[in-house]
């Protein structure tokens, strides 16, 4: 149990704005993206999501717009049109991870979000299918990012562009084309 639910927002929108490249998509974000708008995952860059590098390996990361830094999937009312299928690190928020050797934990960012909270188990907070093992995905992909950081340090600067590009293509560009995003996702690494 944490003290995470915000109850509802009650017309508050913060953390859809000024964000910077903070909000970071993996995979599995960007299977759902793509599967709820019924577009490529590439259709969505440059106009919600842009590329970004994150400790020498490039990932997208929403994309926040405009004069008041916002993200492109906020309405004019201040709600999110996508909620339903709305990334990992949106779904978290303001829970974050902390990652350890084995695993990692959850905490609250107190100060990021300063409505008042009722307690709720993590798994209903975020509200993503099959949570055990969207964990197991969670700890998986950052373990391979971390991974890959160590094979970048060991390469020209040539090959790293190309190792980062094909991740790319690999994990987000290339069609997911099931249901069955594990499958696939596993399947590809
Ligand atoms: S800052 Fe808190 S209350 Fe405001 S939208 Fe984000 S999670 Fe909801
Ligand atoms: S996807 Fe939705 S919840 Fe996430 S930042 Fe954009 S508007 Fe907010």
């Amino acid at each position: 149990m944490v003290k995470a639910d915000c109850l509802g927002c009650k017309g508050c929108c913060d953390c859809c704005k000024g964000m910077g490249k903070s909000i970071v998509l993996d995979p599995y974000d960007a299977w759902r993206l793509s599967r709820g708008l019924g577009v490529p995952f590439a259709a969505l860059i440059d106009q919600y999501v842009e590329l970004s590098v994150v400790d020498g390996i490039i990932l997208p990361n929403l994309l926040m717009k405009g004069e008041t830094e916002q993200c492109g999937f906020l309405n004019p009312e201040g709600r999110c049109q996508i909620h339903n299928f709305r990334p990992g690190i949106c779904r978290l928020f303001p829970l974050g991870r902390i990652y350890e050797e084995d695993g990692f934990s959850y905490f609250l960012q107190v100060h990021e979000c300063i409505r008042p909270h009722a307690k709720i188990k993590v798994e209903k907070w975020v509200d993503i299918p099959n949570y055990s093992q969207y964990e197991k995905f969670v700890l998986d992909w950052h373990t391979y990012l971390n991974a890959i950081q160590d094979e970048l340090l060991r390469m020209t600067e040539e090959e790293q562009k190309m190792t980062c590009i094909q991740l790319l293509k690999r994990f987000y560009l290339m069609p997911y084309e099931t249901e069955d995003f594990y499958s696939e996702y596993y399947g590809r690494k």
